[in-house]
């Protein structure tokens, strides 16, 4: 895998942005899928994070020939049985805004009290290499569903994602107090910490 470019597998430009934040100080130029002229249909038929971006990461090596890191993550909340979980952008239909998201997710969580709104992010990381090889992290964050939306900043979930650390919702917080903690800046920060070797192309 020894390459200093990589391919990220997502069009999401919040992603684009808070992993591009993320890996500004290693060197590595951090294209995405908007970059390119031509771009793989991605697909994400399985059922965990780790499955859908092993998935993503490979489609996208396989047709750039090039190293590839794959992002899934989403929402999985205590009193919905882990739902939206794999869903987490589709839970209110296909295309969905992120205020229509977030209202069905109010919705679903009407009349339960504040000690059984618990939910986690979860973030798989995958990385797929030309000849196939991978290697893969995740990175999670506890917190609490918030009975309406607050703050400005952030992405799909966050206005009504309160971290009890911080005492605010992750949308209430800069891009890089969010990154210190949340489930996607744990699983780069695991990345990271195997970036030298898979920079040199030791592991596999
Ligand atoms: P996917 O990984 O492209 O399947 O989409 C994940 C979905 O989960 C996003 O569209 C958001 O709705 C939600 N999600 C993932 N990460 C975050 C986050 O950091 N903040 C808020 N919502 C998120």
């Amino acid at each position: 895998m020894s390459s200093r470019r990589l391919i990220l597998a997502t069009q999401n430009r919040h992603k684009v942005a808070e992993i591009r934040r993320l890996l500004a100080d290693t060197g590595i130029d951090v294209t995405h899928l908007g970059e390119l002229d031509e771009v793989p249909e991605l697909t994400e038929t399985g059922e965990t994070f780790a499955e859908n971006a092993r998935e993503k990461a490979c489609a996208v090596a396989r047709a750039t020939g090039e190293l590839a890191l794959a992002d899934d993550s989403g929402l999985m909340v205590d009193a919905l049985g882990g739902e939206p979980g794999v869903r987490s952008a589709r839970y209110a239909g296909e295309g969905a805004t992120d205020a229509e998201l977030i209202a069905k997710l109010l919705r679903e969580l009407e009349g339960v009290q504040w000690c059984e709104r618990t939910a986690r992010f979860v973030c798989a990381l995958s990385l797929c290499g030309p000849e196939g090889e991978i290697r893969s992290w995740e990175g999670v964050v506890e917190g609490v569903i918030t009975t309406e939306p607050r703050g400005e900043s952030g992405f799909g979930y966050d206005p009504v994602f309160y971290y009890p650390p911080a005492e605010c919702t992750f949308a209430q917080m800069s891009t890089a107090a969010k990154n210190e903690v949340s489930h996607r800046g744990r699983a780069l920060q695991a990345f990271r910490a195997d970036l030298d070797d898979i920079l040199d192309g030791r592991a596999s």
